[in-house]
């Protein structure tokens, strides 16, 4: 039935770099995947923000760019950044213009050992399966601080991190009920409450007053040095982790790094409320290295896009474009970042192919 079709609106923003290369890989599949099915109608509009768009108009983005973004239902983003512009200002210019205003407060990361893939741990029988929330709006980038008797050999920098406790419950809020969607219903809340006796304390305070509220989620708290620890030596104790935007910003290259690749890795960048359209990305940049040469891996685009199938309501749709895309890796079609010789496109195609298959 046409007319009862679920029809969504997708700002798609490739940005620089191979950006635009693991997006266009990215529309080419979900198309596919939606064309196939026939459950959902999805229109990916481009937009040409980023640096070639900043060297002619002098911006990164347009003047209404954020009334914009709210006609849609998600933003697929690429990456951002160029070797001849200054990363904090590609990067200021463009996604930082958008998380912030758009309240994108929980930057959500999935990590798994993938097909294809070589976790550096022993994972036997402790394999890693793990979600990563991340506070993305406060905390320690809050940017409150300054520097006096600058070059002086007294001078003094401070850096202050900023936590509310609005900002913290909301982000709290929202781990537990993704710990709670999970199976295992497992969250860890990670701070450093031993050595800063203010902001930390009130995360711990906050965590244990939402707790009431989620009796049939497991908990604990965990410092964020003894958590280094448990991710390499238990990771199969590990489901849920929440923490603030210094914290988890290392601990999830930690993730990445024992998941086995970046090429692999997705990040979404949430509004819980729903007020704003959410954004979704591969955590890698723009990797001018490799741009043009047509070997980028497009997996953690894929898989991002697949979150956003699942936070716009196309969970069954997003479940079948993964498994698709386990089982071109596992059939060692892979780009040469995961030891493979396949190109961009030929991993596409091979999920093109695995698509018509569900049809
Ligand atoms: P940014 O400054 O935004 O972090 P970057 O250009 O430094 O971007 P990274 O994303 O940090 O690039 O990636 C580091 C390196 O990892 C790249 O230079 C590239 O060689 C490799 N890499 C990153 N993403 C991919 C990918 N999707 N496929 C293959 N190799 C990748
Ligand atoms: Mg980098």
């Amino acid at each position: 039935n046409m007319a009862s079709k679920n029809s969504y609106r997708i700002a798609s923003v490739p940005g620089d770099g191979i950006g635009t290369e693991v997006v266009s890989a990215t529309i080419q599949v979900v198309e596919k995947l939606a064309k196939t099915l026939g459950t959902f109608k999805i229109d990916f509009e481009h937009i040409p923000w980023g640096t070639e768009y900043y060297k002619q108009t002098g911006r990164y983005v347009s003047e209404d760019y954020l009334d914009t973004l709210r006609k849609y239902d998600a933003v697929l983003f690429g990456a951002v950044g160029s070797p001849d512009v200054p990363d904090h200002i590609s990067l200021w210019g463009l996604l930082l213009a958008i998380r912030g205003p758009l309240q994108l407060y929980a930057n959500v990361r999935p990590v798994r050992t993938f097909p294809g893939t070589k976790c550096p741990l022993n994972t036997a029988t402790d394999g890693i399966d793990w979600m990563l929330v991340r506070e993305n709006s406060e905390g320690e980038y809050a940017g409150q601080g300054g520097r006096s008797h600058v070059g002086q050999q007294w001078e003094v920098a401070t850096e202050v991190a900023v936590f509310t406790r609005v900002g913290v419950e909301r982000i709290m809020r929202f781990a537990f009920e993704t710990a709670r969607s999970r199976p295992r219903k497992l969250l860890t809340v990670v701070t450093k409450s031993n050595s800063m006796r203010n902001g930390m304390v009130l995360w711990d305070e906050v965590a244990a007053t939402v707790a009431n509220d989620f009796p049939d989620v497991k908990w604990d708290k965990m410092l964020v040095d003894a958590m280094t620890v448990r991710m390499v030596a238990k990771p199969g104790s590990i489901d849920t982790i929440v923490g603030t935007n210094l914290h988890m910003d290392i601990l999830s290259d930690l993730a990445a790094a024992l998941a086995g690749s970046i090429g692999v890795a997705p990040s979404s960048n949430l509004d819980p409320t729903r007020k704003n359209p959410s954004l979704f990305e591969p955590v890698h940049g723009s990797a001018f290295d490799i741009t043009g040469k047509g070997v980028a891996n497009p997996v953690a685009t894929f898989w991002s896009a697949a979150e956003m199938l699942i936070w716009i309501g196309e969970k069954d749709a997003a479940s079948k474009l993964m498994g698709c895309v386990e089982r071109v890796c596992a059939a060692g079609i892979l780009t040469p970042d995961l030891g493979g010789t396949s190109d961009t496109q030929g991993v596409v195609d091979a999920v093109c192919l695995e698509v018509e298959k569900l049809g």
